[in-house]
Order: structure tokens, then C-alpha cells, then sequence
């Protein structure tokens, strides 16, 4: 029987983009008018909560008219694929919900989930799918003013990091798709699986490659046929 092979694959905006989910700085164009710190940080959402929470209601609404592409459909059929062969993690930066809509299970939201929402005044996270606003009421500790989206701010920790790196340490495969490159800690991973001693190999997958060195082969294609490509050819 072959060593088991664990793969971590990082997915980025590329990813999403190709189902037509705009970046956040296309969102409602309040991304034009309103400075980055009033929308996407926690000083932003004190000042004016009732803006942060349009920002991401237009962006929430958005899920509805977007699905889950190739490489959705491809990452999924590759997880299930992998049973047996070892440890299969998907780590995205992407805060929609195609992943899951694809099938994927082994998945972690490393910036949050726009169909999340959490209390900061006890922590408490809850699905929401409809728009939210100021007054609503915490479920768990019933204080109003405190939900906010279940996102990653700018000054804030990413989700989930040390499930991550506990992995990349593990990896004998790391696959980059669709990400700038430029986003720590994520930029950071390729180095981090590059050094855990297990020669892994690593793969970028992006129309418009990052430049790094680090990625032992770099696909310049888009996710939707570069991620059916690698699949078939990693699965054998
Ligand atoms: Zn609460």
C-alpha cells in the first residue's frame, strides 16, 4: 500500500470570481465612496454599523444569483475521491458559500462566512441568509447592537490558523488557486509546506500567476480547467 499523500489546497478570489462573485470592491459601489476602514474593520463598524451591515447585505444577496463552478465541482469530486489516501483539506479565502454548495466538507472559512453571523458581545455564531441590521437581538445572551458579520476585519486574526498550519506541516501536496499571493498569512503557506520536511510539492493554479518561486509547478490557467486538469492527473 502507497504512503498516505495529504493535500491542502488554499482557494482564493479567482476561485469565485469565475461564478461572477465580484471582490468586495465592486460591491454596491460603497467600496468607491466609503474609505476600506468604514466598511471591513472593527473601528468602522463602532462608527457606523448600519453601513457595514448594507455592505455586506448587498453582498450577501449576491449568493443568491451566483453557483458553483468547475472547480467547485472539481475540489468536491476530488475529496470524496481521496478517501482512503490520505488527510484532504481545503482552506479558502473566499467568505461565499460555493464550496459547501458544491459538497465539500473538509473546508475552513479562514475569513469568515457571509452567511454568518457572530455576537461580539458573547462570541455566539449564528447562520443568517437575510439581511441583517442594527437592532438585532443576540439569541444566545439577548443583547442588541452586537451582531455583526462573521467576517475577518482588517487588524483581525484569520480564523482557524492553527488547524491550518498543523496541516501545511502535514502536507505532501499544497495547491495555491486563485489567490493574489499578496494576503498574509495566507502568502505564507507555500513556505510553510515547502519547509515541513516532507518534500511536498506545491502547485500554483491562476490565469495571472503570482511570480513566486516557491510553487514547484505554476498551471497558468483558470481554476474552472486548471483544477479538472490537476485533479485527473493527481488522482491518476
Ligand atoms: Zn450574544
Amino acid at each position: 500500500m502507497a504512503a498516505a499523500q495529504n493535500i491542502v489546497i488554499l482557494t482564493g478570489a479567482g476561485v469565485s470570481g469565475e461564478s461572477g462573485i465580484s471582490t468586495f470592491r465592486d460591491a454596491g459601489g460603497l467600496w468607491e465612496t466609503h474609505h476600506f476602514e468604514d466598511l471591513a474593520s472593527p473601528e468602522g463598524f463602532h462608527r457606523d454599523p448600519a453601513l457595514v451591515h448594507r455592505f455586506y447585505n448587498l453582498r450577501r444577496a449576491q449568493l443568491h444569483s451566483v453557483a458553483p463552478n468547475a472547480a467547485h465541482l472539481a475540489l468536491a469530486e476530488w475529496e470524496s475521491a481521496w478517501a482512503g489516501r490520505g488527510n484532504f483539506l481545503l482552506v479558502t479565502q473566499n467568505v461565499d458559500d460555493l464550496h459547501e454548495r458544491a459538497g465539500s466538507k473538509s473546508l475552513l472559512h479562514m475569513h469568515g462566512e457571509l452567511r454568518k453571523l457572530r455576537c461580539a458581545a458573547c462570541g455566539t455564531v449564528t447562520p443568517h441568509l437575510a439581511d441583517a441590521s442594527v437592532d438585532m437581538r443576540c439569541t444566545a445572551c439577548g443583547q442588541t447592537g452586537y451582531m455583526r458579520p462573521d467576517i475577518v476585519w482588517f487588524g483581525e486574526m484569520p480564523f482557524h490558523m492553527e488547524e491550518i498550519f498543523t496541516a501545511l506541516d502535514k502536507a505532501d501536496i499544497f495547491i495555491a488557486i486563485g489567490t493574489s499571493g499578496v494576503v498574509y498569512p495566507a502568502a505564507d503557506f507555500v513556505q510553510q509546506a515547502r519547509a515541513n520536511g516532507r518534500a511536498c510539492h506545491t502547485y500554483e493554479i491562476n490565469p495571472k500567476p503570482t511570480g513566486s518561486s516557491a510553487f514547484g509547478t505554476v498551471i497558468a490557467e483558470a481554476a474552472t480547467t486548471g483544477v479538472p486538469r490537476l485533479m485527473r492527473e493527481i488522482l491518476g
